[in-house]
Parts: structure tokens; C-alpha cells; sequence
């Protein structure tokens, strides 16, 4: 395959299902060995690469669970011996524990922050030894509109991804002299296992003047464009949403 992401290698956390998925395989069709991160759904993510790879790309599954220090380091190891660097990092792996706050448990506060918030600390951490000895890279985080914003039931979720912009603004400034970036996205509601069991619906449809949800392909579309050269060379510290209009 040949486009803008030709000869270069991607990691994207979390990407056997959803936004993840949608990401691989439109990084895969510019032309970039990806490696599929996931934590349980091995056969979801081998699903992927087996798509990228009849669409004649390059990818690997990777089992890790990327809140934890020591499965990170597997992760970025088994990369680095199988396809020899890293171009492009989308820390994209997320949960919800969704609850009103009042309710919400130390144990649901806690494993939303370890993913969401810890878990793109580590991997960015580990990559950016190698993208800044290489003095080239992209780090794409995924942060929402909730940690924009706030929303009711995710104080947890809200404040995972109001740190996941600060962070990418700081990183941004510590890595920018080696020319590497990184910037986050922010998406409204995007139709995904994440959001399928919303009830409310009806009510979110008035929040959102383009009066539907976004689809994940929408988000892996401007996922690309922030790691594709030289399109988005110059774009470092910012945080782009795609939310049909929901922040504006
Ligand atoms: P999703 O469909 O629920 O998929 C979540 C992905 O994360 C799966 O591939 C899952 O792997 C992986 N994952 C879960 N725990 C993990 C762990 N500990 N380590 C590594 N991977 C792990 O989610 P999505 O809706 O695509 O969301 C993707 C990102 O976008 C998240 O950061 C989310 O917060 C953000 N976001 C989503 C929306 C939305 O409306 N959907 C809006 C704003 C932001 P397994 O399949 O193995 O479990």
C-alpha cells in the first residue's frame, strides 16, 4: 500500500473494537504498519488485522493492558522487535464507570483514571524515548467533550480526559523542539459499544446541532489527518472536536 503513512509504524491502543478499530484501518490504508493494542478481545483485534491484511497492509495484535507499567513495556518491546520503530502513537484504550458522584465507589473513580488518564502517561512516556532519538513522531491522545464540558454521572470520566488535554498541552511544549506533536481529540457522542447503551438519546439529540451521532470512521478521519505529513507538521498542543457542533 502506498499514501501518506508509508513505511511508518502506529500504535493505537484499544483498537479491536470502535474508534480504535476505525483508526487502524484507516492508518493501515496510507500505508502504516499498525499494531492492534487490546485488552481482552483477541479475536476482535485479530479480526482487524486480518481486514488491514486483505486490504494488503501490515499489522500486529498486541494483548496489553496499558494501565499497567510492566504490560506497556511489553507492548512497546514487541513493536519495536517486530516492525523496528514508532511513527505515530493514538492512545486511544478507554472505559467508562459511569455514576452519579455521590454514588460513585473509590474502585470506580480509580480504574477510570488508571486507563483513561494513567494508562496515556505510560504509553507516551515510553514512546517518546524513541520519537525524540529519532526526532520525529506523532502522539494523537483521546481526550472528550466531557472533560470539557462535564457531564452529569462521569466526574470520574470527565476529570480522566480534562487531564488528558493538560497533559497533551504539556508534552506538546517538552517534545515540540525535536518535532514531535501531540495533540488530542475531543469527541461528542460517537456511535460505538461505549455509547450503544445510552438511554437518554433523545435528550443528547437537542445538544447537538447536527442532530445525530458521529461515526467512528468520522473520528479515524481526523485521526489521520493529524498524523499524516505534511498536512499536520504544524499543528502541536491543540484539542480538536469533532462533535457535531456540541462545543463550539
Ligand atoms: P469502545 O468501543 O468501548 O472500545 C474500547 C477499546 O478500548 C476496546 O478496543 C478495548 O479493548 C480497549 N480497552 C479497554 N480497556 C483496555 C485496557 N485496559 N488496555 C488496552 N485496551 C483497552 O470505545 P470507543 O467508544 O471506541 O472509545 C475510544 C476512545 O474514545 C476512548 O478513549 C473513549 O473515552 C473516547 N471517546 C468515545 C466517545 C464515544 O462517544 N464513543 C466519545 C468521546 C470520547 P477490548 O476489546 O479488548 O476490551
Amino acid at each position: 500500500m502506498t499514501g501518506a503513512l508509508q513505511d511508518q509504524v502506529a500504535i493505537i491502543t484499544g483498537a479491536s473494537r470502535g474508534i480504535g478499530r476505525a483508526s487502524a484501518l484507516a492508518l493501515a490504508a496510507e500505508g502504516a504498519a499498525v499494531v492492534v493494542n487490546y485488552a481482552r478481545s483477541s479475536t476482535a483485534a485479530e479480526a482487524v488485522v486480518d481486514q488491514i491484511a486483505q486490504q494488503g497492509g501490515k499489522a500486529i495484535a498486541v494483548q496489553a493492558d496499558v494501565s499497567q507499567a510492566d504490560q506497556v513495556e511489553v507492548l512497546i518491546k514487541t513493536t519495536m522487535d517486530q516492525l523496528g520503530r514508532i511513527d505515530v502513537l493514538v492512545n486511544n484504550a478507554g472505559i467508562t464507570r459511569d455514576t452519579l458522584l455521590l454514588r460513585m465507589k473509590p474502585e470506580d473513580w480509580q480504574a477510570v483514571i488508571d486507563l483513561n488518564l494513567t494508562g496515556v502517561f505510560l504509553c507516551t512516556r515510553a514512546v517518546s524515548k524513541i520519537m525524540l532519538k529519532q526526532r520525529s513522531g506523532r502522539i494523537i491522545n483521546i481526550a472528550s467533550v466531557a472533560g470539557l464540558m462535564g457531564n452529569p454521572g462521569q466526574a470520574n470520566y470527565s476529570a480522566a480526559k480534562a487531564g488528558v488535554v493538560g497533559f497533551t498541552k504539556t508534552v506538546a511544549k517538552e517534545l515540540a523542539a525535536r518535532g514531535v506533536t501531540a495533540n488530542a481529540i475531543a469527541p461528542g457522542f460517537i456511535e460505538t459499544d461505549m455509547t450503544q447503551d445510552l438511554s437518554n438519546t433523545e435528550d443528547i439529540l437537542k445538544y447537538i446541532p447536527l442532530g445525530r451521532y458521529g461515526k467512528a470512521d468520522e473520528v479515524a478521519g481526523l485521526i489521520r489527518f493529524l498524523a499524516a505529513d505534511p498536512a499536520a507538521a504544524y499543528i502541536t498542543g491543540q484539542v480538536m472536536n469533532i462533535d457535531g457542533g456540541m462545543v463550539m
